[in-house]
């Protein structure tokens, strides 16, 4: 837990956020500005900045993230697809220093992203 972390505050329920999912380890909740119908986050509950700072006890941790994508996947009935995405550092425009994984669906998307 790190109190400056937003994600930290949703997961300590600190702070309020649209809980769609949550195991012992991550938590999935609506993303606050949506960039498709469905923008869900799924966030592990422990606090790792970003990917090159997971240890090797960490490393079941983005399979169940992928796995919760899935669950998520299915509550949302999205049958034709989804992207899902992890932006890790500041080139590819990582805002929360919290891993997360997004989930957009409910759209159809281009390739490559910007
Ligand atoms: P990233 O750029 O990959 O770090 O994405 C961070 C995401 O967190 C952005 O899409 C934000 O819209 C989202 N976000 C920031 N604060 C909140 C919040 N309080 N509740 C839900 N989503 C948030």
């Amino acid at each position: 837990m790190n109190s400056e972390c937003i994600f930290c505050r949703i997961i300590s329920r600190d702070i309020p956020a649209d809980l769609i999912f949550e195991t012992d380890s991550i938590i999935a909740f609506r993303d606050i500005n949506p960039k498709a119908p469905q923008h869900i986050l799924i966030v592990p509950k422990k606090h790792i900045d970003r990917i090159e700072n997971l240890d090797e006890n960490d490393h079941c941790l983005m399979g169940e993230l992928v796995y919760g994508a899935k669950l998520v996947a299915e509550k949302l009935r999205l049958d034709d697809g989804y992207r899902l995405i992890v932006n890790n550092g500041a080139d590819a425009g990582q805002e929360v220093e919290h891993i997360h994984l997004h989930l957009l669906g409910g759209r159809k998307m281009t390739w490559p992203p910007g």
